[in-house]
């Protein structure tokens, strides 16, 4: 499927919860966060019905975010019954890797394909800073227990506030190469502001090219991260929600004043 201004739309990210077991102060304001009500959030088959719709539309690349979708129940269930789709060609996640050590044999045997990981410092006291308490040996033996499993290529997304020669992504990035990892530098974004910028070793943030939309754990279909435009697949049903989406997906981004990293999935 194209969308007006002719971008092959073929990757839908789903986040399956807003919730998390960290705090990262970029992403959970310090303030606090508005969790949604449990039954706000889609039901598995609610979920599977949008991929399935979704891949019939001609989507071939399926990421799970979150919030941490490994704190979501049942989230093995989950990742095979989306995993059975016909017509995936590269299923993702995306994780903080604090529980991927436990969950990453499974992960695979569920038929998810490869997992992107947070990883923006070595340094372990910086790290329990940064995500108000995180254990980063929890991060590091999930990267193993991933590579063990076939969760490959492992992308590290490493958040920088400037540039990749900030010392902690220069240090991230010699663990990458150490560890036939691949890096992705994402610069710190501001949804409010409308400051973002194309992901560095990716292809997030690239307007021109953009062929996401995403999934909100309580049912929305957004054509565009930095936008407040989305569709309500309860109340529209899966298809017609993806196809206004698609119709009104923006030629670039402006600013999100409704959304939050953490509820949209990044
Ligand atoms: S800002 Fe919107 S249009 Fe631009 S890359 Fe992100 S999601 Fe796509």
């Amino acid at each position: 499927m194209f969308d007006k201004y002719n971008r092959k739309i073929n990757y839908l990210r789903i986040s399956v919860t807003d919730r998390c077991n960290l705090r990262c102060v970029y992403c959970m304001p310090e303030e606090g966060v508005t969790i949604l009500d449990h039954k706000e959030i889609l039901n598995f088959s609610e979920i599977v019905s949008v991929a399935k719709a979704a891949v019939g539309k001609g989507v071939d690349k399926i990421r799970l975010t979150g919030g941490e979708p490994l704190i979501r129940n049942s989230i093995i269930d989950l990742v095979k019954m989306i995993g059975d789709i016909k017509g995936i060609k590269d299923y993702a996640m995306t994780t903080n890797g604090i529980f991927l050590d436990k969950f990453a044999h499974d992960l695979a045997k569920a038929g998810l394909h490869r997992v992107n990981i947070s990883l923006d410092t070595l340094n372990p006291e910086k790290y329990k800073q940064l995500t108000s308490g995180g254990n980063i040996q929890k991060v590091f033996d999930g990267i193993q227990a991933a590579k063990k499993a076939g969760l490959e290529p492992i992308k590290i997304n490493c958040v920088i506030k400037d540039n990749n020669q900030e010392p902690d992504a220069v240090a991230v990035t010699k663990y990458c190469e150490d560890n036939n990892l691949q890096i992705r530098y994402i610069k710190e974004m501001d949804l409010e502001k409308g400051e973002f910028s194309i992901v560095q070793g990716g292809t997030g943030g690239d307007c021109a090219i953009c062929n996401r939309l995403r999934l909100t754990a309580n049912g929305m279909i957004k054509p565009c991260l930095f936008s407040d435009l989305e569709f309500n697949v309860r109340k529209l049903g899966a298809e017609k929600a993806i196809d206004e989406a698609i119709g009104n997906k923006p030629l670039s981004g402006h600013v999100n004043h409704t959304g939050k990293f953490y509820n949209i999935g990044g």
